[in-house]
């Protein structure tokens, strides 16, 4: 499962999530999933090394002050996000993705 959160074609093959910080998504979305902080966050734990696993203590505390009021985990699946990312990330496989490496 967790392979297949890394490998979006919006990752390009490197787990990278190319979000531009737009925030068209943070407008429609209802639980006030702080997204493209995860995103960022995802990015940084890339570059760290851990694409697709647990991440590291340091990660995981920035992560938490940088979402707060809006982890991840929040996201309710509600899909008002769907077809709102200029760069066609899917956001609910990646707020799956980071409740794994940043909230497990
Ligand atoms: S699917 Fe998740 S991230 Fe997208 S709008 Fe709904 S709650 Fe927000
Ligand atoms: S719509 Fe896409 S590019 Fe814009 S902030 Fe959200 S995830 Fe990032």
């Amino acid at each position: 499962m967790r392979a297949s959160l890394v490998e979006d074609a919006a990752c390009a093959g490197t787990g990278t999530v190319f979000c531009r910080n737009c925030r068209f998504c943070t407008m429609v979305c209802p639980a006030g999933v702080r997204i493209p902080e995860v995103m960022t966050m995802i990015n940084l734990s890339v570059a760290a090394g851990s694409a697709d696993v647990r991440a590291g203590d340091l990660l995981r505390h920035t992560y938490a002050a940088r979402t707060a009021g809006g982890p991840a985990s929040a996201c309710v699946g509600c899909h008002a996000c769907d077809g709102r990312c200029p760069q066609g990330i899917p956001i609910i496989r990646q707020m799956a993705r980071a409740t794994l490496l940043f909230e497990r």
